[in-house]
């Protein structure tokens, strides 16, 4: 049975990608790799990998060191 916060305590992590400007930093920061940069339409974007809202433990370093302010952690409840 999961533990009572697992079952109310939800985390995701956004991107704004109208802010993105690819520089990649969050995928050098965060240390359960939730982030990749990939080319869209000739624009490099970061976007989250697999199972990044599971593996995210609000370190917020992502949050810190984008220089666009692209990234959120949103921790709420479910
Ligand atoms: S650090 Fe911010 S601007 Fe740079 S790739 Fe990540 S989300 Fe985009
Ligand atoms: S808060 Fe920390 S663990 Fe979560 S996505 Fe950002 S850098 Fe990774």
């Amino acid at each position: 049975m999961p533990a009572i916060r697992e079952m109310v305590h939800e985390v995701r992590v956004q991107i704004d990608l109208n802010r993105c400007i690819g520089c990649g930093l969050c995928t050098q920061v965060c240390p359960v790799d939730n982030f990749e940069v990939r080319e869209v339409d000739g624009a490099k974007k970061a976007f989250t990998t697999e199972g990044a809202n599971e593996r995210c433990f609000c370190c917020k370093a992502c949050e810190v060191v984008c220089p666009t302010q692209a990234v959120v952690i949103f921790e709420g409840l479910k």
